[in-house]
């Protein structure tokens, strides 16, 4: 399908941004709402369908916009019941998008950039390098494409997609207005209608930008921590450098003052071999979080072809947890799923086309291990 870069794509308009269109046009704001759910409820791609909508405002919009979803190249089932789609962005490259089912509940992991600008030394994602962000029609786009396979694929369940995580390729706070536009779309009930608790924006510690969505958004947040201090954590999340954990948490803190409930910030702590999983590592964890309202979700590595990490046992992974625990926190450890399919956390790749020289350098890296 070929692109027309000035026309609209009202797949990524939110009720607030078509809402102000159809006032320019000249029409009853209410209007708005009747077309999101022709496009986000029932799937629709033309106008002409669209039959409680006046002939001439449907040829207005044909001729101003288009409603285009990105392209899926392929689909892949774990043999776990997970899926991972490739999707093609505007850019020429792919992104993925991973579901997983569980009992009860489904949840989609969406992407937000074509590869990622940060480093984070055991995210395969990052290796790829960084070509564009994506638009926010190719990040909701992504919900809708999930939404309409999995309706046919589980037919029994009123909904499938009950979660969605920010938590695929990319940094969703370096892709600020695409992302929370998309997001609002997720939340909205003329959208996916997914509640605020449900929806979650997972950043490695972009920290201005935690400031501006707490402006922005009720969503949840998650932040990737990964280490107790920062001398380690500049290592494995180079962003840290720039902005610190002294920074970071009372960022997070902030965002929290917007809940006004029950709800908190989830910690990700990616566990890896003889790396930060140590008794000292635990214990500095729950004394640097001792009074940060959160709950803390441990990440077992997933390794990667040329990873410098390992997975840590389940009897190590296991000590971690009941150290927090012990110490009064609230711990889950995350199931790994899909990875006979590479879908698990940090191992998306896509397929990005490198603007800048980070994968050649890694790929030369990984290669040397080898030799
Ligand atoms: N850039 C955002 C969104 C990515 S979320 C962020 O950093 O939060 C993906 C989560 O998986 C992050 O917590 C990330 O740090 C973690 N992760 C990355 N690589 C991983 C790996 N190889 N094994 C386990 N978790 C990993």
């Amino acid at each position: 399908m070929t692109t027309s870069p000035d026309k609209h794509n009202y797949l990524g308009f939110t009720r607030s941004r078509m809402t102000a269109f159809m006032v320019e046009l000249g029409e009853k704001p209410f209007r708005a709402g009747q077309i999101l759910k022709w496009i986000h409820h029932r799937g629709f791609n033309s106008f002409d369908e669209m039959t409680d909508i006046s002939k001439a405002l449907r040829i207005r919009l044909a001729e101003l916009g288009e409603i285009r979803e990105p392209e899926v190249i392929t689909e892949r089932v774990s043999k776990d019941g997970t899926r991972k789609w490739l999707i093609k962005s505007a850019s020429g490259s792919a992104v993925e998008t991973v579901f997983i089912p569980e009992e009860g509940r489904g949840t989609l992991c969406v992407s937000s950039q074509v590869g990622c600008a940060l480093d984070c030394k055991f995210c395969s994602t990052g290796k790829q390098g960084f070509n564009s962000n994506l638009t926010a029609a190719e990040i909701i786009g992504q919900v809708r494409i999930a939404t309409r396979v999995l309706a046919s694929a589980y037919p029994e369940r009123e909904r499938v997609v009950t979660n969605i995580v920010l938590m695929g390729m990319g940094e969703p706070l370096l892709n600020f207005d695409n992302v929370t536009a998309a997001v609002d779309l997720m939340m909205d009930d003329l959208g996916y209608g997914i509640s605020k608790r449900k929806v979650t924006i997972s950043t490695a510690g972009v920290v201005p930008a935690i400031y501006q969505l707490a402006e922005t958004t009720d969503a949840s947040l998650a932040i990737s921590l990964h280490a107790p201090n920062n001398a380690l954590r500049d290592e494995l999340v180079p962003i840290n450098r720039k902005y610190p954990i002294e920074a970071l948490l009372p960022a997070c803190r902030r965002y929290a003052e917007n809940f006004g409930e029950k709800r908190t910030v989830t910690v990700e702590y990616t566990l890896m071999d003889g790396v930060n999983d140590q008794p000292e590592h635990a214990v500095e964890l729950a004394e640097l979080l001792a009074d940060f309202p959160c709950k803390i979700n441990l990440i077992p590595f997933n390794p990667f072809p040329g990873a410098p990490y390992k997975r840590p046992s389940m009897i190590a992974v296991r000590a971690f947890q009941d150290r927090l625990v012990r110490a009064g926190h609230a711990v889950t450890t995350r199931t790994t799923r899909g990875e006979d399919i590479q879908a698990a956390c940090g191992q998306l790749v896509g397929e990005v086309e490198d603007k800048t020289r980070r994968s050649a350098r890694y790929k030369k890296i990984a290669a040397e291990e080898v030799a």
